[in-house]
């Protein structure tokens, strides 16, 4: 990650935390202020680990799953080398740290479509599986992130 001034490095931070957590690490007691005049939480605040989490994956698996079929060379390099330095400026430094450790080991495979959204598939299953959440059928990959689902509820 890149190096940060010491102001940044006493703050909690909010993108490796869920709100709850961010929110104690500020030293507050309850999420809603009880001054009945504070302001109610804004729609339009930094993420959370989650929220980020959540609008990565979405932009991660889009982008695999309308990646070319026969990607030229150019662009399977170009695309292996997006996946390292992602890995080195995700936000959420643990989560990236422990990314930067799973892609050393499973590396890119940006040879074809259908390669790059199953090894995606798979990276996100072993962050599920860290995180105690239920296995993605990869099968299934396109049809969450392109296509739609087969039963037409997406139409
Ligand atoms: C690179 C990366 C590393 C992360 N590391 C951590 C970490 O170390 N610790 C941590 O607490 N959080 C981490 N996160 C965040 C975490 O993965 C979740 O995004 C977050 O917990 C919110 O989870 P969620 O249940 O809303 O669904 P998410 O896991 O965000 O998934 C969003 C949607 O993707 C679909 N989906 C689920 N699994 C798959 C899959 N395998 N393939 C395709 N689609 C799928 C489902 O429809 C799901 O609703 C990381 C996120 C990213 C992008």
């Amino acid at each position: 990650m890149p190096a940060h001034g010491p102001e940044e490095e006493d703050k909690p931070c909010r993108a490796c935390s869920d709100f709850k957590t961010w929110a104690k690490a500020q030293n507050k007691t309850t999420l809603n202020p009880p001054n009945k005049m504070a302001p109610a939480k804004a729609t339009d605040c930094p993420l959370d680990k989650d929220e980020l989490g959540r609008s990565t994956w979405g932009f991660l698996h889009s982008m695999a799953s309308y990646y070319p079929d026969k990607p030229t060379r150019r662009e399977a390099e170009d695309m292996s080398k997006f996946f390292n330095i992602f890995s080195k400026f995700y936000p959420c430094e643990p989560c990236a740290l422990d990314f930067q450790e799973d892609i050393k080991k499973n590396p890119p495979r940006t040879d074809s479509k259908d390669h790059l959204a199953k090894w995606l598939c798979e990276r996100h299953n072993t962050v599920n599986l860290k995180l105690g959440k239920p296995l993605f059928d990869c099968s299934k990959i396109h049809e969450r992130w392109r296509d739609g689902w087969k039963d037409g509820s997406c139409d």
